[in-house]
């Protein structure tokens, strides 16, 4: 699926035309597929990326330790979330647990977390030996509500890590609030959703400490690396000391920051373009959804709702009648709709399974448990597109292939 090879618009104009009959074979029934140069690669060819590289080779800082590379990146990170200080390291994963270090989490804490997140988050908290607790999840933020988190606070709870998933944006006003009320600190895991807007603000803003992610399939990217931002100094203090073994065991290297400044520049027009296709993709999704009452196959989970929520789309996110599907079938229509070219896959395992000795559960986590079973999701670079009719083929191949085999698992 990540070919190298980026398709240019031409190709998607060319197949879509041949394509548009609403007869046209399936690719699953041995029909030629919607786009047969696969989906677009990422990241995407750029000049400026180019220029910045040579410009850090130029300068001598892609061998340095320090050079002006990370500093300006953390500006950068500093503007993008409104924190007064960031600090950049080698990944996402690890900005979650400097976050959680940052946070004072100590063995015998309790963390509370949505029993559908990204795997590593669960892994971090037990990094420090403190026990996730595990809430649901609401389907139309695909994050907790604050109610959710309020019925799991403890005397012992010592943060809440609450990520944006899958173009959902968490209710963070309500949540911000409740911690604050209870003196737990907040930790927004913004590595879906860097320069999403979330309740009038902008993601990362609402943590005491927001994580980003330049991992290599991101918005932002530099192949690795991620971020904290805070308006904690002191936070900053102890992520850095944690992190001090002699030097710092989680750098960024200025080779990779190199490639950075320039794409949180186009990051607000990339956004607004992803949120445009989004828009017209949940459109097309939607009408087969309220049409068919619960004959549907499979239903957006997408919430541009207003101006003051736009979500940032790393992934985009649907949900498939579980009625009408089970593991089998997913797969199935996973596999039938990357065979149409489209980066289709099934959304996080989550961690509704995970034994009781490694977590604690509050209440049954339907939600969570629903998303983890029948999520599926689609991978952003096709969002980017400026040719609407790939937007308009994608949603027809997934309705026509998810009715096929949801028709066949009834
Ligand atoms: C990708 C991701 C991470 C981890 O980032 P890496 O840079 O891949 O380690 C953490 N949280 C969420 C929600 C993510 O999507």
């Amino acid at each position: 699926m990540n070919k190298p090879t980026v398709n240019s618009e031409h190709n998607f104009e060319r197949h879509s035309e041949r394509h548009s009959e609403q007869d046209a074979e399936l690719a699953m029934n041995d029909g030629p597929a919607a786009f047969p140069d696969g989906p677009p690669g990422w990241p995407l060819p750029n000049e400026e990326i180019l220029a910045s590289l040579n410009a850090a080779y130029a300068s001598g800082d892609w061998g340095k330790y320090h050079g002006e590379g990370i500093a300006k990146v953390e500006r950068c990170v500093q503007k993008l979330t409104q924190q007064e200080h960031a600090r950049l390291c080698s990944s996402g994963t690890i900005a979650v647990e400097l976050a959680l270090r940052a946070a004072q989490v100590e063995p015998g804490d309790e963390v509370i977390l949505a029993g559908y997140d990204f795997p590593g988050n669960f892994r971090s908290i037990e990094a420090c030996k403190a026990l996730p607790v595990l809430v649901d999840v609401e389907l139309d933020t695909l994050a907790p509500s604050a109610a959710m988190i309020q019925s799991a606070i403890t005397p012992q709870t010592k943060a809440i890590l609450v990520s944006h998933l899958h173009g959902g944006l968490a209710a963070m006003e309500q949540v911000a609030g409740l911690a604050k009320e209870n003196r737990i600190m907040l930790i927004e895991d913004a590595c879906q959703a860097p320069g999403a807007i979330v309740d009038g603000q902008p993601a990362g803003s609402w943590g005491d400490i927001c994580v980003l992610s330049f991992g290599g399939s991101k918005l932002l990217t530099a192949g690795r690396g991620g971020a904290i931002a805070t308006n904690h100094a002191g936070c900053i203090q102890r992520a850095k000391i944690f992190a001090d073994r002699g030097n710092d065991a989680f750098p960024m290297s200025e080779l990779q920051a190199a490639v950075l400044p320039c794409q949180f520049e186009s990051l607000a027009k990339q956004n607004a373009q992803r949120q445009k296709n989004a828009a017209l993709l949940t459109a097309a999704l939607s009408t087969a959804f309220s049409n068919e009452q619960n004959s549907w196959a499979i239903r957006p989970l997408d919430r541009a709702d207003s101006s003051s929520n736009l979500p940032g789309y790393y992934k985009y996110s649907m949900l498939l009648h579980p009625e009408r599907f089970d593991a089998g079938a997913r797969a199935e229509c996973v596999n039938a709709i990357r065979a149409e070219g489209i980066a289709f896959d099934a959304g996080f395992r989550g961690f509704v399974r995970r034994g009781s000795r490694r977590c604690r559960k509050i209440g049954d986590l339907a939600n969570a448990q629903l998303l983890s079973e029948f999520g599926v999701i689609l991978h952003h670079p096709i969002l980017l597109t400026e040719n609407e009719s790939s937007i308009a083929i994608i949603a027809d191949r997934i309705l026509r292939v998810t009715n096929a085999i949801a028709r066949q698992a009834s």
